[in-house]
């Protein structure tokens, strides 16, 4: 057993750290400046570059580098060594201020949807001081946001950290309206639960579609799935225990509480929860996290998928992005309070999350499009492509007491009155029954099921952060301007909850009843990549970024053609791949067995009277379906070709769809027949059970 007590955090420069190694003042206004979102000073910066290289030259780095989260949603980082030369043929470990607070990566290859183009061709990168920096590998890393010289948002930190300003600034606004002026800053939290598959390399290895594109393109299904749901919390096997202890024992190393772990549904996947923290901070570890989970399965002879569905059939993998507000007094403002005032601050605040999911659907959809993500959202184990809230009965029974004037079951005789009538107890586990919902209220906090498991964490928490400020915007201006506080919270409270009921939905989310219901509600369900991302530029979008500063106009363009062209990258190389594994492997397979069976065949027939009709049938169906196949990947083949020549982005996710990835589906129907009806020895590919089992 670890001792972790004495490993946590020991490879991050925290805030204890910092106290223990900077000068009292310096360490006050570092403190000070991360928790009030205040820039730093030069002479401060360079104070803290002194202590922070000291302290990682001793934890073993001899580099630094300024970390940073491009657009292609995995980190990117360049190293620097601490050494200076002295110019007598010495030389010195030294880290400056200005190396502490600005880097410039020569990053111009990153995707910036023309931003860079237009405006300047490098970009900065600028410490994050709210991130804790660590050293790694003998790096010491420092958390920075990455933006263009004119300050446009080239990654997806630099927008999180303005959403988070935006809720700070509005939520403090409706505490104070409360009365509450000891609270100096709401912060957003999350926690990421990530869900993954392990695979052995060996078999992995041999996977062109695993390689490639994080996904297999074919597999005929397994005599054994996940049917029995055997795995499902089931006992761990030693090898995965062993690499989920050293992922933990780096994780922790890192400040990163992993605090659960169990086997999921499917075989070969497994979960890990972290402990929630601020919003910036949990996507910074939720990186790490998967970062680790990637280096160390292959230290022990595995592969970890994060692709959102490695195995057709089989449950596929998310993130669920718990998310709520927390003061820096230490209250969690989604925990619904004892006394009918707190109870009242509680229900405006899930009142503008209620009404926020309710009017930006689109955006939430849209943060979670992917075309990885695609295969989950809708099948059966991912809730729908459609969003609503599930906030259990009990809280249900409030809202419709609420915006009826009526008396609750729970609160006595009299109608339900906001800051007066107090709200019932909320048995924890009943709300954490719907686990078919696409966002949950889970007794204190909301659950955001969609997020796909390869995914930043950063765009959906941007949409939940802005769009919650967005209504708490709107509600502290009517009740700033209201004359009786307590009679307009009521009445405010009541008009959102009926004008934003229909988001309510406490059934089951994989219920096809519930499509037609959600249809008569006038919900969106926007089922592909292609459909849902032209919802992005809207006027109520732009309007929603930008008068809460968190993008312009001119970033939402950039982000739109950077989504746009992710889908279509990621169906090409699927295709291509696709096409290269049936040309070059799963056609000459199936030829040479169809050969060997003619032959069988062929001295079978010689003989007088002997039933051929086992290698004739199969001979017969392995030529028909060769045939459609090699006529499938021409027609894959040619739609490649063609996509290369459409100009319009929209035009082009539409044609990946409907043309290239159709027929990529058309194709694996029939190589999977071919995969039943071929003998093993000639399969190119080790099969679903193969994989999904062979981690032992
Ligand atoms: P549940 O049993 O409802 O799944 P857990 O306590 O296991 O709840 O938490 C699930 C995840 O939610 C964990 O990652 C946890 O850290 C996170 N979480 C808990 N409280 C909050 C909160 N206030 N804000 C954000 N995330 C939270
Ligand atoms: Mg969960």
């Amino acid at each position: 057993m670890s001792n972790v007590p004495e490993i946590f955090g020991s490879m991050v420069f925290s805030e204890a750290v910092m106290q223990a190694r900077l000068p009292h003042a310096t360490y006050k206004e570092v403190v000070y400046a991360i928790h009030h979102d205040k820039p730093l000073t030069p002479e401060i910066a360079t104070v803290v570059a002194t202590a922070m290289k000291n302290w990682a030259v001793e934890k073993g780095a001899t580099h630094f580098t300024h970390w940073f989260q491009p657009m292609t949603g995995v980190t990117a980082e360049k190293h620097d060594a601490f050494v200076h030369p002295t110019g007598d043929g010495r030389a010195i470990m030294e880290f400056s201020g200005k190396e502490l607070v600005q880097g410039e990566p020569d990053a111009s290859s990153f995707p910036s949807g023309g931003l860079r183009a237009t405006f300047e061709a490098r970009g900065y990168t600028a410490w994050d001081p709210t991130s804790y920096a660590f050293v790694k590998d003998g790096v010491l890393y420092i958390p920075t946001a990455f933006v263009s010289y004119t300050g446009e948002a080239l990654d997806k930190k630099t927008p999180l950290l303005r959403s988070m300003q935006a809720l700070n600034k509005q939520a403090l606004r409706i505490l104070r309206l409360f009365g509450d002026m000891s609270v100096s800053s709401v912060r957003a939290t999350a926690g990421a639960e990530q869900e993954y598959f392990l695979v052995d390399k060996s078999v992995y290895d041999q996977r062109k579609d695993l390689i490639y594109t994080g996904r297999t393109l074919f597999g005929a299904r397994p005599p054994k799935g996940q049917e029995m749901e055997d795995h499902y919390f089931g006992a761990i096997k030693p090898r995965v225990a062993a690499f989920m202890k050293e992922l933990n024992d780096e994780l922790w190393k890192l400040g990163v509480v992993a605090k659960t772990e169990h086997n999921e549904v499917a075989p070969a996947q497994h979960e890990l929860a972290p402990l929630f923290s601020t919003v910036n901070i949990a996507a910074d570890h939720n990186q790490l996290t998967m970062e680790l989970m990637r280096t160390i399965a292959k230290k022990h002879g595995m592969e970890c998928l994060l692709h959102e569905k490695p195995f057709a059939g089989v449950n596929g993998s998310g993130k669920h992005n718990n998310w709520s507000m927390a003061t820096d007094t230490g209250e969690n403002l989604l925990e619904p309070g004892d006394t009918p005032a707190e109870n009242a601050q509680f229900l405006l605040f899930l009142c503008a999350v209620l009404k926020a999911v309710n009017e930006y659907q689109d955006l939430l959809r849209i943060s979670v499009a992917t075309a990885g993500n695609d295969h989950r959202l809708g099948a059966n184990e991912a809730p729908p492509a459609i969003l609503s809230v599930y906030v259990g009965e009990e809280l249900e029974g409030v809202l419709n007491a609420i915006m009826n004037e009526e008396k609750y079951a729970g609160s006595g005789k009299e109608p339900f009155k906001v800051g007066v009538s107090v709200l019932p107890r909320f048995p924890k586990d009943s709300t954490d029954r719907n686990r078919t919902s696409s966002f949950a209220f889970t007794g204190n906090k909301f659950e955001f099921r969609m997020p796909g498991s390869s995914q930043s964490i950063s765009e959906a928490n941007i949409v939940l952060n802005t769009t919650v400020a967005e209504e708490l915007r709107r509600f502290a201006d009517r009740l700033e301007a209201a004359d009786d506080f307590d009679a307009e919270l009521h009445d405010l409270i009541r008009d959102t909850v009926k004008e934003n009921i229909r988001i309510v939905f406490n059934g089951n989310g994989y219920d096809e009843s519930w499509v037609e219901e959600a249809e008569r509600r006038g919900l969106l369900n926007l089922r592909t990549t292609p459909e849902a991302l032209p919802y992005y530029m809207s006027e109520k979008n732009i309007q929603l970024f930008e008068g809460n500063k968190v993008f312009t106009e001119t970033e939402m363009h950039a982000r739109y053609e950077i989504m746009q062209e992710n889908y279509a990258k990621t169906i090409r190389i699927e295709a291509m791949t696709t096409s290269d594994m049936v040309r070059k492997d799963i056609l000459p397979a199936v030829s040479a067995y169809g050969g060997k069976l003619a032959k069988t065949l062929a001295a079978k027939k010689a003989l007088e009277g002997v039933d051929c009709s086992y290698e004739q049938s199969a001979l017969k169906r392995l030529c028909e379906l060769t045939a459609m196949t090699s006529k499938a990947a021409d027609v894959l083949d040619e739609a490649i070709m063609e996509s290369a020549s459409i100009a319009g982005c929209e035009e082009l996710s539409c044609f990946c769809r409907d043309k290239i990835f159709a027929t990529m589906s058309e194709l694996r129907i029939y190589v999977d027949e071919m995969e039943t009806i071929t003998s093993a020895k000639y399969w190119p590919y080790p099969t679903y059970g193969a994989m999904l089992f062979s981690v032992r």
